[in-house]
């Protein structure tokens, strides 16, 4: 179909992705007055950051920001100097700002006291209505024209507009695919020479090889309480089980590390503690007292303390439970403290809280792209990651704004305008 070029009017600055990241620039680009249009494929803006209300929108940490910093490991260089820019305090007045207090959980995460994602959100995008940001939806971006103009698919075609002043990729990553971040764009970018690193998941679950019965049995049940160690880190937390694995909070914590360790060994063996509040003397003791004619499931319920899932799991040939009834007390006890469990892959990478990968630190002077001029991104399109806690929306939030001054300073504008 032919494009109509249009150009766009009064326009300095394009932002793509209408997530935390893109809203949050559009909000200090437009606070600095300059005029701001906004596209987003989807009829509706940040439906990430919606699906994360559901689970109570933790918005950021309270932790020192010394400890915060260090949640983003190898990543950090890429987004230090954002969060310490707009912290995780500033996110917190923001959110007041907009008539959301929020609080600081027992865990340390902070939420908005509604525990929701909608009220916040509307109120957000009325104020950038108000700023004069214009919201263009249903406009899914396809790249550049052979001219350089920037095309979108829309329900009335194919659309293009010529280059603006200043073009912002917010565009997420690769994780829930159906909420709009897809990674399509990786090979739009890396045809102009972007150099960016292949999608991975991140915060994920992983597959098991559970046998028939223990799926029967388990599938759909947490198991706590639980401690799970890897690579020298312990989590206290739980797990969900699932026909085809394992996930939840407690594995989302050791999943850069475990999903790391299967690309080099192919497997992970994750090793799990099912009685974390009884130290491995006393449930021997316990263990050790006269059975008489207990079975050996009610046995680890009674003496052992186990929850019925655990006792099931304990017996599961794939945390090498076969050999259970021949243990002495004391090794039980170990078994149960200590019992591995092989992993054998990370879920796929659309069931994946986040992702991993995307545009690589040598490719951004600060938040612009090197290889295509006037060019900037922010978000999780850029290649750091975080456990969940409130780091993906601080770092989100962040870069947002951290890419949209950096424009401000190319433009010439002074920040305090
Ligand atoms: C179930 C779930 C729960 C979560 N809970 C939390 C939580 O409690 N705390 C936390 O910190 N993080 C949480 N996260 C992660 C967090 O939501 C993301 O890290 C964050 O939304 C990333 O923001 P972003 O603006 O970079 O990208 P996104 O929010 O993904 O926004 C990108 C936008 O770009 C649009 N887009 C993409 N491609 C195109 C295109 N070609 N053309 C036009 N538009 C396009 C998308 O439609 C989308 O609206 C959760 C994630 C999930 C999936």
């Amino acid at each position: 179909m032919t494009t109509a070029v249009s150009p766009f009017p009064s326009a300095d600055v394009c932002i793509i992705g209408a997530g935390p990241a893109g809203l949050m620039a559009a909000e200090t680009l437009a606070a600095a007055g300059l005029a701001v249009q906004l596209f987003e494929r989807k009829p509706v803006p940040a439906r990430k950051f919606l699906m994360a209300g559901r689970g109570g929108l933790n918005l950021t940490h309270s932790e020192p920001l010394e400890a915060f910093l260090a949640r983003y490991g190898s990543g950090r260089g890429l987004i230090e100097q954002a969060i310490r820019d707009f912290t995780p305090e500033a996110l917190r007045s923001w959110c007041a700002g907009l008539g959301e207090e929020t609080f600081i959980g027992s865990s340390g995460r902070v939420f908005p006291k509604s525990f929701k994602a909608s009220p916040l959100l509307r109120a957000w995008q009325a104020r950038l209505a108000g700023m004069g940001v214009t919201f263009r939806f249903s406009h899914h971006w396809q790249g550049w024209s052979a001219q350089g103009d920037i095309i979108f698919d829309t329900p009335e075609g194919s659309q293009a507009y010529t280059a603006p002043a200043a073009l912002l990729l917010a565009l997420g990553g690769a994780s829930w695919p159906r909420l709009g971040a897809d990674g399509t764009w990786q090979p739009l970018l890396a045809a102009r020479g972007v150099d960016i690193a292949p999608f991975r998941p991140a915060n994920c679950g992983f597959q098991v090889a559970w046998s028939p019965y223990f799926i029967e049995k388990a599938a759909g049940q947490p198991l706590k309480p639980l401690a799970l160690s890897f690579g020298g880190r312990r989590i206290e937390g739980e797990a969900m089980m699932t026909a085809q694995g394992i996930e939840g909070g407690g594995i989302y914590a050791l999943s850069a590390a475990l999903r790391d360790a299967i690309e080099t060994d192919g497997h992970a063996i994750l090793t799990l503690d099912l009685r974390p509040g009884l130290d491995l003397k006393t449930l021997a003791q316990k263990l050790g007292a006269p059975r008489s004619a207990k079975s050996l499931g009610t046995w680890l319920r009674s003496a052992g303390g186990l929850s019925p899932l655990a006792a099931t799991l304990l017996r599961e040939p794939a945390a090498q439970g076969d050999d259970l009834a021949t243990l002495v007390p004391q090794a039980l006890a170990l078994r149960i403290k200590t019992l591995p469990l092989r992993l054998e892959a990370p879920f796929a990478i659309d069931r994946a809280i986040s992702s991993a990968g995307g545009l690589r630190a040598a490719a951004l002077d600060g938040y612009r792209l090197r290889a295509i001029p006037n060019v900037y991104a922010a978000g999780e399109m850029l290649d750091w990651e975080a456990p969940t806690g409130g780091y993906l929306l601080q770092a989100s939030f962040a870069t947002g704004v951290a890419a949209a001054r950096q424009i401000l300073s190319a433009c010439g504008k002074n920040l305090a305008n």
